[in-house]
């Protein structure tokens, strides 16, 4: 293809332009927020891209799905020609996914593994606790001891290692136990959890360098959050040419609670000595209001070291810091100002503008209610994962026992679902049958409906429901494997089928609560994904090709069919907090508000953010032993927004344990410094006249609408109306991305007014 190279430096500042082009071999771009390293790594990849490198040469390295998804949409309108989906871009465990599908053979690892998301690894855990009959006293639930197992896979210490460790200090608690019961029973079933994908991609790479001997190059966005063993993927994913760009910010590394390691930075710059560092200093994102309110938060901490910064937008709107009673009074405060603002601006803004940024997935709870009260549109990136949605879980868990019938935790998940007359007994007797006979439960699920052996505990019409069972699995198995058609609506004709046969309808209208029509609407959302997916599979759209040499070995055969499920369930387990079908808003082109973990909500950028539950207990988070990493976790939330912020907070709780209302403080990190607050005896506290006389950098008072107007005027957006009345029709369906930074001034965005 013949690319216009000057087009992907276009847009770029000095600094990024070199960062860009650079030569250098291993490149470190380390900046604050908003300084465009995420726009950076993309270009430098369109620039390789460009400069003749085959995409399938490239590992690109993402936080999420949905930021890889971006970067390609960004890299097809720089350069086009389809490059970017022969690129090898996802996050560490989607490319480890990738790596081990094809060559995992080779380390012994069964083909066709599943991979245990994260309600697979807790039902194991819970079942283990159970069977033993073990303490879940001080945070011993099931999560609580996934995230310690989590932790210790994240710095490659193996079960083994674990109890070895244990023994020299003569320790023998319960979580060695549950932990290697828990590796015992994913080996049974077939599974890999997250932290396993990585490792054994480890161990494949380790051993067999030549899987990845065609990479050129390495990218990698929010390295500050690569773990031990992502910085080791890294490593080898490089190890031909070590060339490898990063792109980070120490002050916004947030996930040290799940064993990411910010010495990771310091780490790369002594293993590769020659590691030229480039700093970004210009911020393209916040008003400059924000951004110095933002910069008094993280400049609390004293042992960072200091670094420039220099808005590129004016002043604009002084963040606002609002107390308010209660957290429903705050949810409440939260939906009355986004329909003010709209209303009183003459809807300049559209719900795609907002988002609402919480703590924690509860938060949201208060905040959902009250939207829907008030008739706005909301999508979450919090909470319910949509193929965590019962009704999308159950025919997901079919499909994985079709995939694999060793799958254990799929198939006791749907063994009974919907209804075939097995009890718990029935449960507890195939699983024992199973372990004794050291087998799968499908091999004696399969004996005990041909009646070959007896299991306990299942009657006549048990026996009669799992032999149908076991056909229609059976069915559709050779459904999958003898298509020759290769055509991705199979793939949703035999789930149909397949629904059809266990009267899936029947179930979800009379068993699952709620909503009929919303449910089953999930359910086709979920059958036409997977017929895209298939089909962009088998068209080989969607994937880059991994080296097939005779060198690496015989590659495992499977149907097109087969191997487009298998790929898709790998992508469903690993999608973050994908929703299915996107939010519909209210069907007028109103667009739909956000509302996001902090976490979630990293790298991503919104005109007007809302932070509520800023309180002492919220932020920094009662439990959390790093209160650094607290600040850092605000700083991230204020430095999402460009145009405006509200940070909130209720000054009363409701006490669960006294059943009262019970006081609470404005979180430590706003109320310090040039904040503009006072402390009081009840500790700091606002006062609306010192905020504003202290310094202008907050605001008790929500701008008034000629505020957020003249803001707009003085960013020379004046004519955003007359743009809209030419309806000159925009580049990119409404949205022109290209020209985000410069044509986004506060974050509003031209020419979507209607
Ligand atoms: P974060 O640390 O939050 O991930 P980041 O450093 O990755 O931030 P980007 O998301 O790449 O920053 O960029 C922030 C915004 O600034 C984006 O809207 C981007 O398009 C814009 N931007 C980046 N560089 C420029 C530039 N040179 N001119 C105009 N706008 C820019
Ligand atoms: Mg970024």
């Amino acid at each position: 293809t013949l690319v216009d190279v000057g087009q992907v430096l276009d847009g770029l500042n000095k600094v990024q332009r070199e960062a860009v082009t650079s030569e250098a071999e291993v490149l470190q771009i380390l900046a604050p927020p908003g300084s465009g390293k995420t726009r950076t790594l993309t270009s430098r990849v369109a620039w390789l891209l460009a400069n003749g490198m085959y995409p399938s040469n490239i590992i690109v390295a993402t936080f999420t799905n949905k930021a890889s998804k971006e970067m390609k949409e960004r890299i097809s309108k720089m350069i086009g020609g389809g490059l970017e989906n022969r690129l090898i871009i996802g996050t560490f465990h989607s490319i480890a996914t990738r790596y081990l599908r094809k060559y995992g053979h080779l380390i012994g690892l069964p083909s066709g593994f599943g991979i245990a998301d994260t309600s697979d690894s807790s039902a194991i855990i819970t079942r283990i606790i159970k069977k033993h009959k073990y303490s879940t006293m001080d945070g011993n639930d099931a999560g609580g001891i996934k995230s310690r197992i989590s932790n210790l896979k994240s710095k490659m210490q193996s079960v083994d290692d674990y109890i070895a460790t244990q023994k020299k200090s003569n320790h023998n608690d319960e979580f060695s136990k549950i932990y290697s019961q828990y590796e015992k029973e994913l080996k049974n079933s077939n599974l890999l959890d997250f932290d396993d994908l990585l490792l054994r991609c480890l161990d494949l790479l380790r051993a067999h360098p030549l899987c990845v001997s065609n990479i050129e190059s390495v990218l990698i966005d929010e390295f500050q959050d690569t773990n031990l063993v992502q910085f080791d993927l890294m490593c080898l994913f490089a190890s031909r040419r070590n060339k490898i760009t990063i792109v980070g910010d120490p002050d916004q590394s947030i996930y040290g609670f799940r064993a990411a390691e910010i010495g990771n930075l310091r780490a790369m710059q002594e293993f590769y000595p020659h590691t030229i560092v480039v700093n970004l200093e210009e911020n393209y994102r916040s008003s400059a209001a924000i951004l110095t309110c933002s910069l008094e938060v993280i400049q609390q901490d004293k042992t960072r070291p200091e670094k420039g910064i220099t808005p590129t937008h004016e002043l604009g709107i002084s963040p606002v810091l609002r107390e308010l009673p209660t957290p429903d009074a705050e949810a409440r405060w939260i939906a009355q100002e986004v329909t003010r603002l709209r209303i009183t601006t003459g809807n300049l803004f559209t719900f795609d503008d907002i988002a609402i940024l919480v703590r924690s997935g509860g938060l949201a709870r208060e905040i959902e209610t009250q939207m829907t009260r008030n008739r706005i549109p909301y999508r979450l990136l919090a909470g319910i994962r949509f193929f965590e949605r019962a009704e999308v879980k159950t025919v997901l868990d079919y499909l994985r026992v079709i995939f694999d019938p060793n799958n254990n935790e799929a198939l006791l998940r749907i063994l009974n679902t919907p209804r075939r007359g097995l009890g718990d007994k029935a449960f507890k007797e195939l699983s024992a049958t199973a372990e004794k006979k050291e087998t799968s439960i499908w091999n004696i699920v399969q004996k005990a409906a041909r009646g070959d052996i007896k299991v306990g505990g299942i009657s006549n019409p048990g026996i009669t429901g799992l032999s149908k069972f076991v056909k229609i699995i059976r069915d559709t198995q050779n459904a999958f494997k003898s298509d020759q058609t290769k055509d991705p609506e199979i793939v949703g004709k035999i789930i149909q089928t397949l629904l059809e046969k266990i009267d899936y309808k029947v179930y979800v209208g009379e068993k699952l609560q709620g909503e009929f029509e919303d449910r089953w609407q999930h359910v086709e959302e979920f059958i036409t994904q997977a017929v895209e997916f298939c089909g962009n599979v088998m068209s080989g759209i969607d994937e880059a090709d991994l080296p097939d040499t005779e060198a690496i070995g015989n590659t495992v055969e499977e149907s097109a069919l087969i191997g487009a499920l298998g790929k898709f369930l790998a992508t469903a387990a690993l999608a973050s907090v994908k929703e299915g079908p996107e939010a519909a808003g209210n069907g007028d082109g109103t667009g739909v508000l956000t509302i996001s973990t902090i976490h979630n909500a990293k790298g991503l950028e919104w005109p007007i953010v809302f932070v509520p539950g800023c309180y002492n207990g919220s932020i920094p988070h009662s439990r959390a032993e790093d209160h650094d990493e607290e600040r850092r976790l605000l700083y991230v939330a204020m430095t999402r927004a460009q145009a405006l912020l509200y940070l909130s907070y209720p000054s009363q709780l409701w006490d669960r344990k006294s059943g009262g209302a019970q006081e609470s403080n404005l979180c430590s990190f706003l109320a310090g410094g040039n904040m503009g607050i006072l402390m009081t005896d009840r500790g700091p506290h606002i006062t609306p006249d010192k905020i504003l006389s202290f310094s202008n950098i907050m605001s008790r008072e929500c701008p008034t609408p000629e505020m957020v107007q003249a803001t707009i005027n003085a960013a020379g957006l004046s004519n955003i109306h007359d743009e809209v009345e030419s309806d000159k029709p925009s580049q990119h369906g409404g949205l022109d991305e290209d020209n985000y930074g410069s044509q986004l001034q506060y974050g509003v965005r031209k020419g979507y007014q209607r």
